[in-house]
């Protein structure tokens, strides 16, 4: 598999891209944020690794123009620890997931793996709860007949819901089958149902995707009142 690597900082870069070598990666580099996004649009990677602070373009206009041009590649971006408002932008411009830096080499290849497996293992089939339309095979999503285009993670949240219709499922069991486990910021599962919200059910009468307060979420097709 292809990974693209953007880091600036050199030590950092070709420590970053050793580690995945070594765990059977195939890593292009560079620090450059412009280049990062022409390499993106054009390169068929199966994960970007994208640092914030870099010339050119920052990682989080790297991460929002990719996500404009319809690029679902998943992408992990390295953080400063603790720059929570680094890692609610970086969500909310499509990142799948967060690495604070400093941090163990075991730790991002795990991440890196977990993201780019969800890609791979998927079943072919179709999942409908009322006019949503998910093809589990191509992770395409349609809501009454319209594409949606969701990230990696999004899509993963919201195959998970629409495969539980009707069942709560706790903030708890959401991280562990979306997240496989690996710690979060506490608002992080909040934050991406909000995305999904914004994109599955905001422009539409019917909402689907419920709360249930103190609890988790679950997704339901609407209840008749006839
Ligand atoms: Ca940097």
């Amino acid at each position: 598999m292809k990974v693209l690597v953007v880091e600036d900082e050199p030590a950092i870069a070709a420590a970053v891209k050793q580690g995945l070598q070594e765990a059977g990666m195939n890593v292009e580099l560079t620090g450059d944020g412009i280049r990062a996004l022409e390499m993106g649009l054009n390169g068929a990677y199966g994960l970007i690794v994208l640092d914030i602070m870099l010339p050119g373009l920052d990682g989080m206009q790297v991460c929002q123009k990719l996500r404009e041009a319809k690029v679902t590649t998943p992408i992990l971006m390295m953080t400063a620890r603790d720059s929570l408002d680094d890692k609610v932008k970086g969500l909310d411009l499509g990142a799948d997931d967060y690495l604070p830096k400093p941090f163990e080499f075991p730790e991002l290849i795990a991440r890196a793996r977990a993201l780019t497996r969800r890609d791979r293992l998927h079943k072919s089939r179709v999942i409908r709860v009322h006019d949503l339309e998910i093809d589990t095979g191509a992770h395409r999503v349609k809501r009454a007949e319209q594409e949606i285009t969701l990230t990696a993670r999004e899509y993963a949240l919201l195959e998970l819901l629409a495969a539980n219709e009707g069942k709560v499922l706790t903030r708890d069991v959401i991280q562990e089958r979306v997240w496989e486990g690996f710690e979060l910021y506490s608002n992080t599962v909040d934050a991406f149902i909000k995305m999904l919200r914004k994109k599955v059910d905001a422009p539409f009468d019917i909402k689907l995707i419920q709360t249930v307060h103190g609890t988790g979420y679950t997704m339901r097709s609407p209840i008749r009142d006839s």
